[in-house]
């Protein structure tokens, strides 16, 4: 396949190379070399794809480094409420109703809706994940696994042995998707538990994904009960380590940042989930500026209701700017590279356009009157950009978005099934917490 007469764009370096071409074979960019004619083919061979970017312009795709992604299903359950609320008397309530088919419907809801705004990439942390799994290789996009377990009740064994289970089960089953164990906090998860998981980790070469420092009042709460931040216990437990993928830090402390730096573990930003909760902290500034590896998140649904991290992006600026009442921060070469932070889930080859990285790849077609006249393209994708504007997604040499529609899954149909699945568990929502936060 080749992208022709396209212009690329890099995010580390503010950089346009117009009129170029970009050659990819088995799922990696192959060449890359000046624009020619639309209508010859690059290789000589003419059944090749030929894509024509006149006009457009071409980025890695995105990476959602954290989301409940199944969580699609519980768009629009919890609004106004604060975090206790949320957690047990709106989302645990409705999550002890998921089944694993509706975890499969709800995670190809959220590849759709992924794809369809240019992230090709995910970092899923969940229940069923088999069934994600399922739901990911339909989709054809990239994913990292994580099946969520609380450690603590009298389910806690069992829990783990499943996830461990799927673990085992599914780590070499595709190139496309890996697995990382999933431990759900240091507030939920005691800590010989961490340790357990920790070393599981360490022995089978196993990333880890887990939920940290989320609110102010988790940091508050353990300082009192351990005498350490909840960063300190991940470290403590072995669980700070390179490939973690830490969801949230946000209310890491400065100290906490040169740790997480020190151990080469990662952080997935949700600024649009901290804004809705009324949370306002200047991680992203701080953890840019100490040089930590991070990318943007969208967590579930039920908190930030889209899975689009463009516009986690544009609200990552504005919570950047508004917590630090300085427009001169979050500024758009700061939070730009974060949209490509593949590193944090483990992406190598990737992040870039240029020959032998990964082809997961989003065109963006400007011709739309939100993005006129484009004096500065950078700054029209993070303040101007909307889901129309995402034209074409590949994802391991293969389109899967094409001119706007999606390929890999028929809409229609999942939109009926969705709305099944809504009616039903509105009708047998139980009154009992999954867990009690
Ligand atoms: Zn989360």
């Amino acid at each position: 396949m080749t992208i022709k007469n396209i212009s690329i764009l890099s995010f580390k370096d503010q950089s346009v190379q117009k009129n170029m071409d970009v050659t990819i074979r088995e799922g990696r960019i192959s060449k890359i070399s000046e624009g020619g004619v639309v209508s010859a083919p690059v290789s000589g061979n003419l059944n090749e794809i030929i894509i024509d970017g006149t006009g457009k312009y071409i980025i890695p795709g995105l990476i959602n480094a954290h989301a409940h992604t199944a969580m699609t299903l519980l768009r629009g359950v919890a609004e106004d409420v604060s975090v206790d609320d949320w957690f047990n008397k709106h989302v645990w309530i409705y999550e002890q109703s998921l089944t694993p088919d509706d975890v499969y419907t709800g995670t190809l809801l959220g590849a759709a809706e992924m794809l369809l705004s240019g992230v090709t990439a995910v970092a899923d942390h969940y229940f069923a994940m088999d069934r994600a799994f399922e739901a990911y290789e339909k989709s054809g996009m990239r994913a990292n696994l994580a099946w969520a377990v609380f450690g603590t009740g009298s389910e806690a064994d069992k829990q783990f042995g499943t996830a461990m289970n799927f673990t085992k089960m599914y780590r070499s089953k595709s190139s496309r998707i890996s697995i990382s164990l999933g431990p759900h906090s240091p507030y939920i998860c005691p800590e010989e538990f961490l340790v357990k998981v920790a070393g599981v980790s360490g022995e089978l070469n196993i990333p880890m994904h887990i939920h940290v420092s989320e609110t102010e009042d988790q940091v508050v709460q353990s300082l009192k009960k351990t005498g350490l931040t909840p960063v300190q216990v991940l470290d403590k437990t072995g669980i700070l380590k390179e490939g973690t993928i830490l969801a949230h830090a946000y209310w890491a402390t400065d100290k906490d940042l040169e740790l997480i730096k020190k151990r080469r573990a990662g952080i997935a930003h949700c600024a649009k989930t901290y804004m809705k909760f009324g949370d306002v902290n200047d991680l992203l500034p701080r953890a840019v500026k100490a040089g930590v590896k991070i990318a943007f998140g969208s967590d579930g649904l039920a908190s930030n209701n889209t899975v689009n991290i463009f516009e986690t992006a544009r609200d990552a600026a504005l919570l950047a700017k508004c917590s630090t009442s300085s427009p001169e921060t979050g500024k758009i070469n700061e939070i730009l590279p974060v949209l490509n932070g593949g590193n944090v889930i483990g992406l190598k080859n990737y992040g870039e356009i240029k020959e032998g990285v990964l082809a997961d790849l989003v065109i963006i077609d400007p011709s739309t009157p939100n993005m006129m006249p484009g004096y500065n393209i950078f700054a029209d994708i993070l303040y101007s950009l909307n889901n129309r504007n995402v034209d074409t997604v590949i994802v391991d040499g293969k389109v899967v978005v094409e001119n706007g529609k999606l390929l890999t899954i028929d809409v229609a149909e999942l939109r009926e099934k969705a709305l099944e699945t809504s009616k039903r568990m509105v009708a047998t929502v139980s009154d009992r917490p999954l867990q009690s936060y």
